[in-house]
């Protein structure tokens, strides 16, 4: 029964539920033992675990399989990763901008007094150097070692890529049972995250009423500010997809938003940019106009692996904890931030939550503790919704961008009036 009520109103009851039971257990003047309790996040550490070990499988998956499955036509592969780079580097620049502008977490006090601080990390580029290659190929996964991993990935991927592509121009099909075994294996890790996100409202209940028990509703406050700026930066993030759309295209930026509004609206209800795919391919092509080409290009594979508004989102988290913690990241810690949020980005599968997955590995590699991503989702169910919209609006994008500044043939764009692709 509980399971057929959609999930942001699960988490929506939940916070309900905690702000009934933090007020009767004293909101602020705890009436009972805090060790008592601080037994309600019991939950959220352990999701919080979980989602920490999914994390690492779930990023190593997501490359190989990506490397693997993706179709790219030739030529355009490398315009389709430069815009990909460039739209996800142009999102972070913003979230870090306004999260260094606005400092979220240095209005009201949010500290959580469980956190164990991870020693701070600041960067050696010649440690980071030598500490990219792992001493053995599981170490990464054993240790949760995020740039390790991601080398050990990359190697993989881009070697089975290749091989893939050598047995086909020779009629060979070997590396079949491999593309399905990695497929099956993406497939369950991402079943197990499902069954752990299902679990997100009862760690929502926890964490929420042991915070309002023992401090009141204070620490809220500059969460309500982390919300307002990111729907800032996301604001921003969707002027630039549209100066560059107009720019670099020949769609108009208003039949741009027109066309696309299916896709964008479906990406906020159902926060699975994955789920969105299908309509989000339909409208670039019958609504806005594009060829099917630019459409699938930007759509499919983008939506696998550009998530810009997630990478937004992670970097401003990790910003705002570290300004909660009184500790700020200075500029190198900041493009450790930039660059793992990229990565996270990448790894988060197009489902609601996964960004948080992710995060878990963006906060562990600045030395954050991840004890705050419990904080946190007591507004993701919201802003999830949110940055899946633009992340979908970058494959809308990059989609528009690879279709050129000249117009399809034979197609005369009208958004009032359904039309049929030709090619
Ligand atoms: N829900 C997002 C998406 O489907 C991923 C995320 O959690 O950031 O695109």
């Amino acid at each position: 029964m509980l399971l057929r009520i959609p999930l942001y109103l699960q988490i929506v009851i939940a916070l309900i539920l905690a702000i009934i039971l933090g007020v009767l257990l004293g909101a602020g003047n705890p009436i009972i033992d805090k060790e008592l309790i601080n037994h309600l996040t019991i939950p959220c550490t352990l999701i919080l675990k979980a989602l920490r070990t999914l994390a690492t499988p779930l990023i190593f998956l997501a490359i190989i399989h990506t490397f693997l499955t993706a179709q790219i036509p030739g030529g355009s592969g490398r315009k389709l990763v430069t815009l990909l780079l460039t739209n996800t580097l142009v999102a972070i620049i913003i979230g870090l901008l306004v999260a260094n502008i606005l400092r979220p977490g240095t209005w009201g006090n949010l500290t959580i007094e469980s956190a164990i601080k991870a020693p701070e990390k600041t960067l050696d580029p010649w440690g980071l150097l030598q500490d990219i290659i792992p001493e053995s190929v599981v170490k990464p996964l054993v240790d949760n070692n995020v740039i390790q991993l991601i080398f050990v990935a990359l190697s993989f991927a881009i070697v089975l890529r290749a091989l893939k592509t050598q047995q086909i121009e020779q009629g060979k099909s070997d590396y079949l049972p491999v593309e399905q075994f990695v497929t099956i294996l993406f497939e369950a890790v991402i079943r197990i995250l499902h069954w752990v996100i299902a679990l997100v409202p009862i760690a929502v209940f926890g964490i929420v009423a042991q915070t309002i028990a023992l401090k009141g509703f204070a620490p809220f406050q500059s969460l309500g500010i982390f919300v307002i700026a990111v729907i800032l930066a996301l604001f921003l993030q969707a002027t630039y997809y549209l100066t560059r759309v107009k720019l670099g295209s020949w769609v108009n930026p208003i039949n741009f938003i027109k066309g696309g509004s299916d896709a964008l609206i479906t990406a906020f209800s159902t926060a699975s940019s994955t789920v969105t795919m299908p309509i989000t391919f339909e409208s670039l092509i019958q609504k806005v106009g594009l060829r099917e080409s630019s459409a699938s290009l930007g759509a499919l594979v983008g939506s696998n692996f550009n998530n810009d508004g997630t990478a937004l989102y992670e970097a401003m988290s990790a910003l705002f904890v570290s300004q909660v913690l009184g500790q700020n990241l200075t500029i190198p810690q900041q493009l450790i931030v930039m660059l793992t949020s990229i990565i996270a980005s990448v790894g988060a599968a197009g489902i609601p939550e996964a960004g948080l997955v992710t995060m878990t590995l963006v906060f562990s590699s600045v030395g954050l503790p991840t004890q705050y991503i419990a904080v946190l989702i007591t507004v993701d169910w919201f802003l999830d919704r949110c940055r899946t919209a633009i992340n979908v609006m970058g494959d809308m994008t990059v989609s528009a961008l690879i279709d050129g500044k000249q117009q399809m043939k034979y197609v005369e764009y009208d958004p009032t009036t359904e039309v049929e692709a030709e090619s």
